[in-house]
């Protein structure tokens, strides 16, 4: 389990700050943060001992919504500095977020490589295949066939990045779908992300009502995978390879062991090397 102390009288309100999101209306977010609060407030983990990381885009502006320890990044950066905090403050419950755009175009490389080193923590990514932000681009997670950017007129041509695929084949410890329409059942999922020891990945399919409003009709698609969860990679593999994308619950759960090394011993070493070299 990662960090978590338990307290048992915190409710949501209580990990919600007083600044007024800047979300459009109606926009897939704003459930989210409902749903991040939730889960804060299942846990019982005390505010202060939490902190929310995240990169640059329209989700990206949640830590300022929460009342917990936040730091609103640099774009697609959202992971190694979570991932150096984790590491240097193992104590605290470590949260990155943030859109398909900023963590899988700019940030994907950091994302395969945070699912392989597998620090203890969670990645909630808010998907709404598109850049909502810089008013409407096409972005890593979009179907070929959308021709509604004025940058892609006849659609990208090219196939989406398939995110819980690559979380699983770069060594995600557990992966989960979710829906920002259904609060409840996103809360469960960042809840048990934030319980699974290492690296956890919760993709929340959450709606850009501006610029994609078809994805009002996502509700209509979402069916529970018909078995929630497995640990054998092999068997998830093959149905994440299969997956119409609109599946939700837990996915895939591994029990790798989180990859926590010793900052002492790090700090002695580049010592030496400081020694060594004379710089
Ligand atoms: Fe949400 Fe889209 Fe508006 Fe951004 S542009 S706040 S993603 S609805
Ligand atoms: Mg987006």
């Amino acid at each position: 389990m990662e960090a978590v102390s338990a307290c048992p009288s915190f409710s949501a309100r209580d990990y919600k700050s007083d600044v007024k999101p800047v979300w459009c209306p109606g926009c897939g977010d704003y459930s989210v943060l409902s749903s991040i609060t939730k889960a804060m407030a299942e846990l019982s983990v005390p505010p202060e001992n939490v902190a929310l990381v995240s990169g640059i885009g329209c989700s990206s502006r949640i830590p300022a919504y929460t009342n917990v320890f936040g730091f609103h990044g640099v774009h697609g950066r959202a992971l190694p500095i979570a991932t150096g905090l984790k590491i240097s403050r193992p104590e605290l419950t470590v949260i990155a977020s943030g859109g398909d755009g900023d963590g899988f175009s700019i940030g994907g490389n950091h994302f395969m490589h945070a699912c392989r080193r597998n620090v203890d923590m969670t990645y909630i990514v808010m998907d709404n295949e598109v850049y909502g932000m810089t008013k409407g681009q096409a972005s890593p997670t979009t179907a070929p066939d959308w021709e509604k950017s004025k940058l892609t007129p006849e659609g990208t041509g090219i196939n989406p990045f398939r995110p819980l695929v690559i979380a699983l084949a770069s060594g995600a410890n557990f992966i989960a779908r979710s829906f920002s329409g259904d609060p409840n059942h996103s809360a469960r999922m960042i809840a048990e992300a934030i319980r699974h020891p290492g690296f956890s990945f919760v993709q929340i399919l959450s709606p850009c009502v501006t610029f994609r409003p078809e994805q009002r009709d996502w509700k209509a698609g979402i069916r529970q995978a018909p078995v929630d969860a497995t640990t054998d990679a092999a068997r998830a593999a093959r149905r994440l390879m299969t997956d119409d994308g609109f599946n939700i619950g837990v996915l895939f759960r591994g029990d790798r062991k989180p990859f926590q090394p010793s900052m002492k011993a790090r700090v002695e070493s580049v010592r030496d090397l400081e020694k060594e070299f004379r710089i």
